[in-house]
């Protein structure tokens, strides 16, 4: 990713605007802080929110005509935030705030000619920015002095006249405004601001001055324009001339970025789902304290976080993706030095969720693949965080767990089942009954036991994913490229993307064209529905699920993150290698959602649910029970995975195509039981149960080894590649009892292991 690249990314999330309340005030009052502060009671704090952005904030705060109510989020759910009546209750009760500290002196001198509101607030900006200002006028204040007391009390308007004083504004009283005195004040001074107010007679020879800088035909004269009514506007247009007398000063542009001076557009998106349609408690003023906190507890403290408020993952770094795009950016930086990649790259579940939430369609899924990439092509992908999934995916594709073949007896196939090598890990029993039924109601149904490639796709490795493909390809080809009935959603989803020259259905279309066979369980069960997040736009899927579920009996309940809108188990994007912590947390999430069991239709998500304690069922489960009770089924370790793959495609060669190819390895010999620790630790460190074998023969016959003369256990090393494993045992009979294992990829200079 290249600066350019970065910035787009950072463009696409509205997470930082500004709140559409502040962007409409022309001053930029932090709404949204001081509606927060008043809510909790906190009304000094809140007035100096106030006071560091209001000029003669007592007045001002008093007659501000609230423009920023017009795009207050809250007007389509109740009516907007009367923030004018809360910076009006926010005056009478807090203490007043000092006047701001000037800026140092800039030892230029600037004439403010007129002291009604807008000359007031020019002379306030000016003297705040460090100029030397002088106020000419009659009196100070000019039409506020004929406001009633209700409206602004007189002490208010003396307490920010006090505050021009101690600001250095020289006031000069009693003064008349003509054009005789204005030239000369623009002879002597280095700019002059004229008040809207108070233009002498003569004064609109200058003609009207410019929207956007405020200047007149005159160099260095400015004025606000005659006649505006709304106090936030007169104060808003003080304050653009203030900007415009410092560019003038400083010999700079005139013009350019003034975007961001008085209202503008803000993009913010904050959503109204859930969001109590409360109508305003105030009027133009709060009647009392009460009031006034159920006005400010109103406000919807806007931000959008839509895609954080449904991703484990974008919770967990605290942050949101406009900063995760920085952060991978940065990481990215410092790869190409030193350092190697972070976790967080690689525990995005690549799911799609954050997307169909974002009102701006960010992808963390397309940013995280694409750092993956990148960090695989440069060779600075951690070895460790994928190496588990992708051994398992070349287990899956090797001899011993893959087949290709057309249905015993048929030289060709009309269909290819495709189950994926997670559901033939899970479930083998369910994989031969759900082909055997295919067979028998669709005659020539070939069988293509591998892994659709997808883990490599995920880690990054897009080559090694191709190269799968490409195998899977050819033998589907061979089979002369029948129609491929697929039964896990991501093995779909990955040959409808990889495969397009394939015509591929779901097993559960298949199923509800041609109806449930004998033997599927009918009893009605009431069962939350879990949708796979790889189904999230797939609805014909989730309708042929809901079918199904439907003519099984089972009364469904739909958890409120359904459908387009389903969260992943954590499997996905292979989070639970790079981070099981939070892969185990966004498994118990999805287990929380409802009090009732789970079924869903792909077999990590139910062996990941499962594993949380929770019963969860595949819908194999109730389609083909094999007699045992739905919900029963232990999620499988690691190594009962492999076997289970292995075994399958042995006992279905042997028993359909009466071909024996089983084949134990000298290791598999060793009689191997373990201590429940060591099965738990083995779980935890991905280390399987044929590699505790692979040490106590290989390791061990080689010497590797060491004993313990009180306690009488061993410890032997075997590191077959990369990776060295450790084994602390005790012979046991014929076999061994497995105490501890573990393993490390560090080796040691000189040393065996
Ligand atoms: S709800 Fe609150 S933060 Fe949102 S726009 Fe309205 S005042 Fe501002
Ligand atoms: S896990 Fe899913 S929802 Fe979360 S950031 Fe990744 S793709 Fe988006
Ligand atoms: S949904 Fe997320 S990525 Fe999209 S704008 Fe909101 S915070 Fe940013």
């Amino acid at each position: 990713m290249d600066q350019k690249e970065l910035r787009a990314w950072e463009a696409r999330c509205v997470q930082d605007e500004t709140p559409r309340c502040t962007a409409a005030c022309p001053l930029h009052v932090d709404v949204r802080t001081f509606c927060g502060l008043m809510a909790q009671r906190r009304f000094d704090k809140a007035w100096q929110t106030l006071a560091k952005v209001l000029p003669l904030p007592s007045v001002l705060a008093r007659l501000c005509d609230a423009p920023c109510k017009a795009e207050c989020v809250r007007k389509d759910a109740g009516g907007p935030i009367e923030t004018g009546a809360l910076e009006r209750y926010c005056a009478q009760v807090a203490a007043p705030a000092l006047p701001p500290k000037p800026l140092p002196s800039r030892r230029k001198t600037v004439a403010v000619f007129g002291g009604d509101l807008c000359g007031l607030c020019a002379a306030w900006e000016l003297a705040r920015r460090g100029f030397s200002v002088s106020l000419y006028c009659g009196v100070p204040g000019g039409s506020l002095l004929n406001l009633p007391e209700s409206v602004l009390p007189q002490g208010a308007l003396e307490r920010e006249l006090e505050n021009l004083d101690k600001l250095g504004v020289d006031l000069k009283r009693d003064t008349d405004l003509t054009m005789a005195l204005l030239d000369s004040l623009a002879e002597s001074r280095d700019a002059l601001f004229v008040d809207g107010d108070a233009w002498p007679a003569g004064f609109d020879n200058f003609g009207q001055p410019d929207e956007l800088t405020l200047g007149t035909r005159r160099s260095g004269i400015f004025a606000s324009p005659a006649g505006q009514p709304s106090p936030v506007l007169r104060a808003a247009a003080a304050r653009r001339a203030a900007n415009s007398v410092e560019r003038f000063v400083q010999g700079v542009s005139m013009t350019t970025s003034r975007q961001l001076e008085g209202a503008y557009p803000s993009r913010l998106f904050t959503s109204l789902d859930n969001v109590d349609a409360a109508a305003p408690v105030c009027g133009d003023l709060c009647p009392d304290e009460n009031a006034a906190l159920a006005e400010a507890r109103r406000c919807l403290q806007c931000e959008c976080m839509e895609c954080v408020k449904v991703c484990e993952y974008l919770k967990h770094y605290k942050q949101y993706p406009k900063v995760y795009a920085r952060q991978i950016y940065n990481n990215a930086s410092i790869v190409m030095g030193t350092r190697q990649a972070n976790t967080m790259i690689n525990s995005c579940m690549l799911c799609g969720l954050c997307e169909v939430v974002c009102p701006e369609d960010f992808s963390m899924a397309e940013l995280c693949l694409e750092a993956r990439r990148s960090m695989v092509e440069r060779g600075k992908m951690p070895p460790s965080a994928h190496e588990f999934a992708l051994r398992d995916m070349a287990f899956a594709n090797s001899d011993a767990c893959a087949l290709a073949r057309h249905a015993p007896a048929a030289e060709s196939s009309d269909y290819l089942f495709f189950p994926g090598c997670q559901l033939t890990a899970s479930d083998p029993d369910g994989v031969q009954a759900a082909y055997a039924d295919l067979c028998a109601r669709l005659g020539r149904v070939g069988l293509m036991l591998r892994c659709c490639g997808a883990p490599a796709h995920w880690a990054g490795r897009q080559a090694m994913a191709d190269q799968s493909l490409s195998t899977l390809k050819e033998e589907w080809k061979h089979l002369s490229s029948p129609r491929i009935i697929a039964a896990c959603p991501t093995c779909l989803n990955t040959l409808r993307q990889w495969l397009p020259e394939a015509e591929i259905v779901s097993h559960w279309s298949v199923l509800r064209a041609m109806g449930l066979p004998e033997g599927a369980r009918s009893d009605g069960m009431v069962l939350a529905v879990g949708d796979p997040c790889a189904v999230r736009h797939d609805r014909a899927i989730r309708e042929d699920v809901r079918t199904l579920l439907d003519r099984l009996g089972v009364d469904m309940v739909e958890p409120e993150l359904t459908g387009e809108l389903a969260q992943c188990c954590g499997f996905g994007g292979l989070l639970a290698e790079a981070n099981p912590e939070l892969g185990r947390l966004v498994a118990q999430r999805r287990a929380d959602e409802l009090a009732e069991d789970f079924v869903t239709y792909c077999a990590m998500c139910r062996d990941r649910i499962a594993r949380t304690g929770k019963r969860a069922m595949h819908l194999y489960d109730l389609i083909y029970p094999g007699g045992a009770e739905p919900g029963s089924r232990p999620a499988p370790g690691y190594s009962d995975r492999r076997e289970n793959r292995t075994r399958l495609r042995e006992k279905l060669l042997r028993t359909l195509w009466k071909t024996d190819q089983s084949g134990a390895e000298p290791h598999e010999a060793v009689q191997v039981v373990f201590t429940d620790e060591a099965a738990r630790l083995m779980e935890e460190r991905r280390i399987l149960r044929s590699d505790v074998q692979k040490v106590l023969h290989y390791g061990a016959r080689a010497g590797a080894q060491f004993g313990h003369d009180e306690t009488g256990r061993h410890l032997a090393s075997w590191r077959p590649s990369t990776v060295t494993y450790w084994v602390e045992y005790e012979q046991q009979g014929e076999g061994v009892l497995v105490h501890r294992a573990w393993c490390h990829r560090m080796r040691i200079k000189g040393g065996r292991a």
